[in-house]
């Protein structure tokens, strides 16, 4: 007997309403259908193949690349009642057999293993003796070798569709950019499966993308000074960065601990628990912390040096504002970061077509950081998406315009060139044809060679123009056609009289030595003032004000932490800040009223409505 989805959203989980496309991607799974669901870190991936677990006969089996990944969702299911279970290699022989026991014996809704369980012999066998209601494959990048972090063993599941054609398969992540999306429908051959999107723009997000310099230090206190008591991550590169930073906040008054790949296993869970109670403000950490994390209160992101790739940034500044309140991001790079990170993919051990995405996708990083116009427009583009507004005015080139000057030159040189020798070349031969006479472009006109020689550029300003010209849509780098660069259609409109702007700040930053006299940058010409609280942030939005909260809200949220602290379960697993905060306006006085309040299913008002209803009454009294 197959269950309906919305009351198992609801009875189950204690929502009210699917978010956008979770609705339509269930019922598609639920009938039997394969489904790729791109929808951005927090987007709710996780609710598109559980609810169909559950509703569909069988059990299904879910993909999932971390073990500390599962246990999360595990920890999630088991709070709500959900019959879920993993077979893992941290496992001992006696747990595992009981699982499997409860396997066979039909008792499990989910059962979560890892690429390498499920290429085993053995499980595959276990396998054919079950009843599949579906196959998940949650960070479903992991297949394919154009995603961030490719992962061989995920290469199995290409044999899935073939093994089990009527078992539907749910593919899911957070990556979006089209070369990535077309490899994981071929990896897991499901050319057919309906490919469901939602935006990838997280409009609560705020970003703020400076070149380092030697004030950087101090706007990092500055931020984390007007956010203190707020949650957040410092994402730095290696461990010693991390020991080194989190040393100097703690030096500089702030709760942190440290988290990286070099400390042991319960040190690592000793500060990520910390972190998610809310014991300490600031994790200073590697890439390794954050996958599968769900603390939806993550106010702010810091990035004192450049992130690895696009997709990595956006991932990580995702993790903030979960709870859709307000969240602010803070990046920093220069010419040593570009080096360096340039230094790690060259020394790495992938192959060339590996190194090749790993430069182009940095490229797209660097391309964002010197974007002219809208950071997110540039993001958003880079994930197929268009964005309408020419403004978000929640980044800071929306907020204070950066200084350009006229590029079309350059633009027009770069398009003509490749009009005439084809696609067939990367970044490095670009700009190696721009300023030596050795490179692999040999057959350009003279034409051509005139145009490049009227313009006086070096080889790093030329590469800081192709980023540009790349981040604005005017060139594009084709991944699975060994990283070359084709123009796009915006591209050639720039023959016909389009303009092109260039960062006019950028010269300074890639450079060691200062030009002396140049014109001061739109942004130094007019500093922010800040404001009273210490508070760079220049719109005079009032979240500093309301995330502090009433009285009453503080009250909901002691009760809250009080209740998470005697189950022994996180903060946001009793309900999330948005619900309390609203709970502090509407002030309910009875469940009916209660369950009017977003985030409050009939679940959360069985299990806590009326200590809640008691601390709104005690407060209104
Ligand atoms: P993702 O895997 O896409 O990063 P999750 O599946 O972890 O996101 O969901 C993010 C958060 O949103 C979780 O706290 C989850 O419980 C919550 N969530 C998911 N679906 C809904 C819904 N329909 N209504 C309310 N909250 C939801
Ligand atoms: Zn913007």
């Amino acid at each position: 007997m197959a269950l309906n989805p919305l009351t198992v959203l609801k009875q189950a989980f204690g929502f009210d309403s699917f978010r956008p496309l979770q609705g339509e991607v269930v019922n598609h799974v639920i009938d039997g259908n394969d489904a790729l669901v791109l929808m951005p870190t927090g987007g709710g991936k996780s609710m598109c193949y559980m609810v169909p677990s559950i509703c569909r006969d069988g059990v299904g089996i879910i993909v999932s690349p971390l073990i500390s990944l599962m246990q999360d969702q595990l920890d999630f299911l088991e709070f709500h009642g959900v019959e879920a279970a993993s077979l893992n290699s941290s496992m001992s022989l006696s747990d595992q057999n009981e699982v499997k026991e409860r396997l066979l014996a039909g008792e499990l809704d989910l059962l979560y293993v890892t690429p390498e369980r499920f290429s085993n012999a053995q499980f595959q066998k276990l396998l054919g003796e079950i009843d599949i209601a579906l196959f998940g494959i949650d960070e479903s990048h992991c297949v394919s070798q154009w995603g961030h972090d490719f992962r061989p063993d995920y290469r199995n599941l290409g044999l899935l569709k073939q093994k089990f054609p009527s078992v539907p398969v749910i593919a899911v992540t957070a990556t979006a950019d089209p070369e990535t999306v077309d490899d994981i429908l071929l990896s897991l051959d499901m050319a057919d499966a309906k490919v469901f999107k939602t935006s990838f723009d997280r409009p609560n997000i705020s970003y703020t993308i400076k070149p380092k310099s030697k004030k950087s230090k101090q706007e990092i206190i500055d931020f984390l000074t007007a956010r203190k008591g707020e949650s957040g991550i410092v994402y730095c590169i290696g461990r010693n960065t991390v020991e080194k930073t989190a040393q100097w906040l703690k030096d500089e008054g702030f709760t942190t601990l440290a988290y990286h790949a070099g400390m042991s296993d319960a040190d690592r869970y000793d500060n990520q628990q910390a972190f998610m109670d809310g014991q300490v403000d600031i994790l200073v950490a590697t890439v390794a912390f954050g996958m599968g994390i769900d603390k939806s209160d993550i106010r702010f992101i810091v990035h004192p040096d450049l992130p690895s790739s696009l997709e990595a940034w956006y991932q990580e500044t995702g993790r903030a504002g979960r709870d859709g309140l307000n969240a602010d991001t803070l990046t920093f790079y220069n010419a040593g970061d570009i080096s360096k990170r340039r230094r790690m993919i060259h020394k790495g051990n992938g192959s060339t077509s590996n190194k090749r995405t790993s430069y182009a996708k940095l490229d797209a990083m660097l391309g964002v950081c010197e974007t002219v116009s809208c950071r997110r427009k540039a993001v958003l583009s880079y994930f197929g998406e268009t964005y309408a507004a020419t403004s978000c005015a929640n980044c800071d080139i929306c907020k204070s315009p950066v200084q350009t000057r006229d590029g079309t030159a350059e633009a027009k040189a770069v398009v003509n060139l490749l009009n005439e020798v084809g696609d067939r070349y990367d970044a490095y031969d670009i700009v190696s044809y721009a300023c030596t006479s050795t490179s692999k472009i040999k057959t350009a006109s003279s034409a051509i060679r005139d145009a490049f020689n009227a313009i006086d550029a070096k080889g790093h300003e030329w590469s800081s123009y192709i980023r540009q010209m790349l981040s604005s849509g005017l060139l594009k780098v084709n991944l699975a056609n060994y990283g070359y660069i084709s123009v796009t259609e915006a591209g050639q409109a720039v023959l016909n009289g389009a303009a092109f702007e260039l960062n006019a700040e950028k010269v300074q930053i890639e450079t060691t030595v200062k030009k002396v006299g140049s014109k001061p940058s739109a942004r130094s010409a007019a500093p922010r003032k800040p404001r009273e609280d210490g508070d760079y942030v220049s719109s005079g939005t009032s979240r500093r004000k309301s995330s502090k909260g009433s009285p009453l809200l503080e009250a909901l949220r002691r009760e809250r932490n009080r209740l998470a602290r005697e189950m022994g379960v996180k903060k946001y697993y009793v309900i999330h800040d948005s619900a309390l905060k609203e709970m502090s306006e509407q002030r309910p006085r009875n469940g009916s009223e209660l369950i009017a309040i977003k985030g409050v299913g009939q679940a959360k008002i069985d299990r806590f409505g009326t200590a809640f209803l008691n601390v709104i009454e005690r407060y209104a009294a």
